[in-house]
């Protein structure tokens, strides 16, 4: 296919989902929320904020690269570094200290949704599904503001002994505390004194401070998951997502076992009310090795249907599960990465027993499926090329606020880098035999083994926003082919 061909093919996705979403009739959406408060770095930002601190010991900080922040110091620290470098950092933070003296000194310009279950729950709910039903364990009344205000968004709640399915702002725990992050953006060129020294921005980027309060787990509570039974009957899919935030140890002596066990029990339930549900993991960039390595073995493995992830995280997803080799080639960045992470997608789907996993790349997604997964391939294909035109109309309008915004995607022309990389993997295929290089270009291709589906993705030049748009893709393509079982 060349590009315009590619771009029918695009509408006539839209046109085939927008007819078959109303199929789904619920979807579960469960862990991770938070605030997101928002800092656009400006001219004398830093040194108005260094004046009030011993810039020696910021120095010394930067030599030692923290690794979490305590202090003002350490953040400050990470922030030079990322802001020198143009490179986007996350680094955590588990006191609330940080978070008060960054409102008192630096406050923030706006604040939004974060986290990928609040980000998820809101774009499905906007984009008119028949029912999204949220769980978020730490629901504070503050954060459950900043869900969208749609008689299809409902949150569990047990009151006198009864679930009830209500809007998140009827459904929060007044006791509980919120979970803010600092997202701090800072532009190009950008001029920055520091002491004796100066630089300035190489690059447009972010560092995202992320609150990992004491009290977060990543778990059902008992009351609502002895009542799963009265709402999963209509649930036909689930996204589970934020098990970067499970810890090895916990102070009430429960470790990462506990609560992988937790959500392994939350899963097998959901499928034991509905045989048919499909459950789909959003997987993230997880620091720790034994949690990274957990989540893929004994949550993923065998229970979950379904993988999301980005380029960067199937490096580290391979890493972990003995493919060193192949991880460094995916991250390499080199000629042959585009066919490292398709031999990448091919482990991780046998590996782990996936029936589908969707990687997304800034240009193209690889998507590879099993042969008994109930959906054809160029019913996969479809749900890919949805996925992009709503990552593309979130790009262009920052949100996604009705189902027919995602038309606007649309109109986004195709990357032709996308194009040009996947040419590379059609080469690299057609050499291997899999296939001819006409089927490649159709986008399906079956092997006995798995069927393989290859987009390129269209790319919005100026996006108003990026935040959220890997889990847009993830959670749009799970959704349309929910809707085509
Ligand atoms: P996030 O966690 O912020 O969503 P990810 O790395 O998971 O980040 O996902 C980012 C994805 O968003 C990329 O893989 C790419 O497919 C898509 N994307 C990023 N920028 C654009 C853009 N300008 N236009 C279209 N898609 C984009």
């Amino acid at each position: 296919m060349d590009a315009d061909e590619w771009e029918e093919r695009y509408a006539k996705a839209y046109e085939s989902i927008s007819s078959s979403i109303s199929n789904v009739r619920g979807v579960f959406v469960a862990y991770n929320s938070n605030i997101d408060a928002i800092k656009h770095i400006h001219s004398g930002d830093i040194e108005r904020l260094l004046k009030n601190l011993d810039i020696e010991k910021v120095q010394e900080k930067i030599y030692s690269y923290p690794r979490q922040i305590d202090t003002p110091y350490d953040f400050l620290a990470r922030l030079l570094i990322a802001m020198r470098d143009g490179k986007a950092a996350e680094v955590p933070t588990y006191s609330t200290d940080i978070h008060e003296w960054l409102t008192d000194n630096f406050v923030f310009d706006s604040a939004r949704m974060g986290g990928q279950a609040g980000i998820i729950s809101n774009l499905l709910a906007s984009m008119d599904m028949k029912r999204v039903i949220a769980y978020i364990p730490w629901l504070s009344r503050e954060q459950a503001n900043y869900f969208v205000e749609s008689d299809n968004l409902v949150h569990p709640i047990v009151r006198d002994g009864k679930l009830e399915l209500l809007h998140p702002t009827k459904a929060y725990n007044p006791e509980y505390k919120s979970k803010v992050n600092w997202i701090i953006e800072f532009p190009k060129d950008l001029k920055v004194n520091f002491g004796e020294e100066q630089f300035i921005v190489p690059r447009n980027n972010r560092l995202i401070i992320s609150s990992r309060p004491p009290w977060i787990r990543i778990d059902i509570s008992d009351e609502v998951y002895s009542h799963l039974t009265d709402f999963c009957g209509h649930v036909d899919g689930a996204i589970l997502s934020g098990y970067q935030m499970i810890k090895e140890d916990y102070e009430d002596g429960t470790t990462y076992k506990d609560h992988v066990k937790n959500s392994v029990d939350l899963i097998e339930s959901l499928k034991a009310c509905n045989p048919d549900v499909r459950i789909h993991v959003e997987f993230t960039s997880i620091q720790n090795k034994t949690i990274r390595s957990a989540i893929l073995n004994d949550i993923v493995k065998s229970h979950v249907h379904s993988l999301g992830l980005d380029t960067v995280e199937v490096a580290n997803a391979l890493n972990v599960l003995g493919h060193e080799e192949l991880a460094y080639s995916v991250i390499s960045k080199g000629e042959n990465a585009i066919i490292s992470l398709y031999e990448g997608a091919v482990r991780l789907l046998h590996g782990l027993k996936l029936e589908r996993i969707h990687i997304h790349s800034l240009g193209y997604y690889i998507c590879v499926a099993s042969t008994d997964c109930p959906v054809t391939p160029e019913d996969h294909l479809e749900c890919l090329l949805f996925s992009s035109c709503a990552a593309a109309s979130r790009a262009i309008m920052g949100d996604i606020k009705h189902f027919d915004d995602i038309e606007f995607g649309l109109d986004v022309r195709i990357s032709q880098k996308g194009m040009d990389e996947i040419e590379k993997l059609g080469t690299y295929l057609v050499r291997q035999g899999v296939c001819s290089m006409d089927e490649f270009r159709d986008g399906c291709i079956r092997t006995p083994h798995h069927d393989v589906l290859v987009n390129p993705t269209k790319v919005v030049e100026d996006p108003v926003g990026t935040v959220g748009i890997g889990d847009a893709i993830s959670a749009s393509a799970f959704v349309a082919m929910l809707s085509k079982m």
